[in-house]
């Protein structure tokens, strides 16, 4: 070097060839033949396991889990995309895929890899346990991933290597797994993580956003053990892959088949006839009566083949499984489905592991039974997911499709047989339409529903795409049985979701109003039902902060959905409101003709046991279908709440029966006049009067009344004063109509 070149040059200069260097590192890494290795050739190459990781030190080997080679395989197809694995335990998944494919990926084609797991100590444990002493064993892996650094952007949770990364993200931490994006996308139990990670979908969704960027190119690697049928993850992943089985050949038939459950005998479990009519000494002689077990041994379990009776010993079983993984081009593996996108089913019978030995797995089973005879399933919930990598179906809480289906009543979209009395709209906002409800409520919550659709078109930019229709359908009138047009009478929308919030505040803005109000509202983040279904409104709309602003701005209204679901589905056997037949309070009625998916969306969620405690169980949703009309008719039994119609007392539902029948008159003069839009226009007037006194008397029980405005004390009919009916004094008197100011609607449930 010059000596004359200044020290800041200099160092430039150092800098620069390193870089220059690095650089040159990359491309010819990027020029280099491609590499012929795939992730199975260089696990059985250069991986090692330590004794941190088995028993057996050494040169890493597929013999103990045999099942996994034709998994390995395809990571290394390039034609592959994505792979998902629905899994037990005790498969040796985590070391045998995720490590292999994160350790290729480190030194044979060293890439950015993200992996999402459930939590950040579920994160932290595989580093620990498993990624680290992969490291430590492997001398490939030992030269290019320093441990002890905990330089800029290296630490338990992040790792840089030369031409890549390797990235654990938490699910549950949306920042970083938002700011992560890499060629390998590996999901661990995507059925642990938050169905809908801060509003934006689930973890699976997340990640193949974070992979896009790489297209064609990316890896998704996505292995769980599934949970509730309805609710999994997995399960909802694997229908759209070719969902392979392991087809193990019978050594004395040759015929092959999936290992099932089905095909385990535990010796005692089931007695014959015969062996049951011995008498009791000679039978506890021959299957003796133990605690927990019964008489059942499962020492003895054993394998039998379906196919010609043959019984296996655990080695055969293990000897079975081998001989078919060592077979080209699928290693065992057979698809049932048509997808590019392969998908594997693996229960720990097809375990090499001394843990999942029959007897082993028997008497897990056994244990579990007992305690479900007993009346405590969790066990048994455990060995169907974890045992044998299948889902659990809950049964007999909700009502049957069909069943609401053929409960559907005859009267037509847009009308309201006579006990509805207050149409209420409500509205669940997706980014590309808008899910409408129009329940019309009457004595003690009953509700018919008049209206389900959608409107469909872009949400997040305000006044565009479906709001504009939202606003022409809220100008839609309800034909009451009398005759009367009834107008939707309130408003809620879901503005819950943070890319479409300010469209619903701009909304509510421009249409809340003191003839209708309209209100934006956001489910509570409870799932388990401890928040009421109606709270104190909070002031939150973020962009208005002054107390000025805060006037013309948007409260928004938080609902104790899962209470509320409590309320319609039921979370006990006895269920909730959906499964109450026939007229009165709280029953809920269908027309017939209703859009279809009404019935499933209707039965959107289950209350299944929750992720951190399984004793409580949560409101989750069902991946099998949408939940949109779950979300509006929560928000409608919120609206009822905030309108005080719970509560409502016989002389105020009267008076809109009232209303309702004078504009009855209105319709009925239609018949014989030429004019007969305007009686119509008049009849709605007259039914508005209706729904104003409802708003009306809400704000009269709130204390709330407007003394600017007159009351009109007009007779109601005779029987409305009736002895059961409280004094004229105090309701009676609010219920005579007129435009009374509805202006405080959106605030007066704060006071009450
Ligand atoms: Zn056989």
């Amino acid at each position: 070097m010059n000596a004359r070149v200044p020290d800041h040059l200099l160092i430039d200069d150092v800098r620069a060839q390193a870089a220059l260097d690095a650089m040159f590192d990359r491309v010819w890494a990027e020029l280099a033949p491609p590499p012929h290795m795939t992730p199975l050739e260089w696990a059985e190459t250069f991986r090692e396991m330590g004794e941190e990781e088995t028993s057996k030190p050494g040169k890493y080997s597929m013999e103990e889990t045999p099942a996994l080679r034709g998994i390995l395989v395809e990571t290394g197809n390039p034609n592959v995309r994505k792979i998902c694995s629905q899994k037990s335990a005790q498969v040796g998944y985590t070391a045998g895929i995720v490590c292999n494919v994160i350790g290729y990926h480190i030194h044979w084609r060293p890439s950015v890899q993200v992996v999402m797991f459930p939590r950040e100590k579920s994160s932290k444990d595989f580093a620990a346990e498993k990624f680290e002493p992969m490291v430590r064993a492997t001398p490939v892996l030992a030269e290019r991933v320093n441990l002890k650094s905990r330089s800029a952007g290296n630490g338990t949770t992040r790792r840089s290597f030369r031409g890549g990364l390797l990235k654990f993200v938490a699910s549950n931490s949306p920042s970083d797994v938002k700011s992560s994006s890499g060629r390998i996308g590996i999901v661990e139990e995507p059925d642990d993580t938050n169905t809908n990670v801060a509003g934006q979908g689930n973890a699976i969704a997340l990640l193949a956003e974070r992979t896009k960027t790489y297209a064609p190119d990316d890896l998704q690697l996505i292995g769980g053990t599934p949970t509730a049928k309805a609710t999994s993850l997995i399960v909802k992943e694997m229908r759209s892959t070719d969902q392979r089985y392991f087809m193990v050949p019978c050594h004395s038939c040759g015929e092959t088949h999936a290992l099932e459950w089905d095909n385990v005998i535990i010796p005692g479990l089931k007695l014959s006839d015969d062996e049951l009519e011995l008498p009791a000494a000679e039978l506890d002689v021959k299957w003796p009566q133990r605690e927990v077990y019964g008489r059942a041994r499962w020492e003895d379990a054993y394998y039998t083949c379906p196919h010609c009776g043959t019984i296996w010993s655990d080695d055969e079983r293990i000897a079975n499984i081998k001989r078919a993984s060592l077979v080209p081009p699928m290693y065992g593996w057979v698809p049932t489905a048509e997808s590019t996108t392969p998908g594997f089913y693996l229960s720990e019978l097809l375990s090499t592991f001394e843990g999942s030995r029959l007897p082993v797995l028997a008497m897990k089973y056994l244990t579990a039974k007992h305690e479900f005879d007993q009346g405590d399933p969790e066990k048994m919930i455990t060995f169907w997911n974890s045992s044998l990598g299948l889902p659990w179906e809950y049964r007999g809480e909700l009502p049957e499709e069909d069943e609401l289906r053929e409960r559907a009543e005859p009267y037509a979209e847009w009308t309201c047989p006579a006990g509805g009395l207050v149409a209420l709209m409500t509205v669940d906002v997706q980014h590309d339409r808008l899910a409408v409800t129009v329940w019309v409520a009457g004595r003690g919550e009953e509700c018919w529903l008049t209206f389900w659709g959608e409107l469909s078109g872009r949400t997040v930019l305000s006044h565009q795409g479906a709001w504009g229709q939202l606003e022409e359908l809220m100008q839609h009138t309800v034909r009451h049985a009398s005759g009367a047009e009834m107008s939707i009478a309130a408003i809620a929308i879901d503005c819950g979701d943070g890319q479409t919030s300010d469209a619903v505040y701009d909304f509510v803005r421009k249409h809340d109003s003191r003839r209708r109000p309209v209100y934006a509202v956001k489910g509570a983040s409870d799932r388990v039902g401890r928040v009421e279904i109606w709270t104190t409104p909070k002031a939150i709309d973020p962009n208005r902060k002054s107390t000025k602003a805060d006037r013309a701005g948007v409260k928004v209204s938080i609902v104790g959905s899962a209470k509320a679901k409590d309320l319609i589905l039921g979370s006990t056997k006895e269920g909730g409101r959906v499964r109450l037949v026939g007229k009165g309070p709280a029953r809920m009625h269908w027309y017939k003709g209703v859009r279809d998916d009404f019935f499933e969306q209707l039965l959107g969620e289950m209350k299944i046991p929750g992720l951190f405690n399984k004793r409580i169980r949560e409101w989750t949703e069902r991946t099998d279908r949408r939940n949109e009309v779950l979300d509006c008719t929560v928000y409608f039994v919120w609206l009822c709440r905030q309108l005080r119609l719970n509560v409502f007392k016989p002389t105020q539902w009267e008076a809109i029966e009232f209303k309702l029948r004078q504009a009855s008159l209105l319709v009925a003069e239609e018949l014989v006049t030429e004019f007969g839009e305007d009686s119509r226009e008049a009849s709605v007037a007259a039914a508005d009067e209706a729904t104003t006194a409802v708003v009306r008397a809400a704000t009269e029980e709130s204390g709330q009344e407007d003394p600017a405005q007159p009351v009109h004390t007009h007779a109601l009919p005779e029987p409305a004063l009736a002895a059961d009916v409280p004094p004229r004094s105090e309701p009676v008197r609010s219920m005579g109509g007129g435009r009374i100011s509805l202006g405080k609607m959106s605030r007066f449930g704060g006071r009450r």
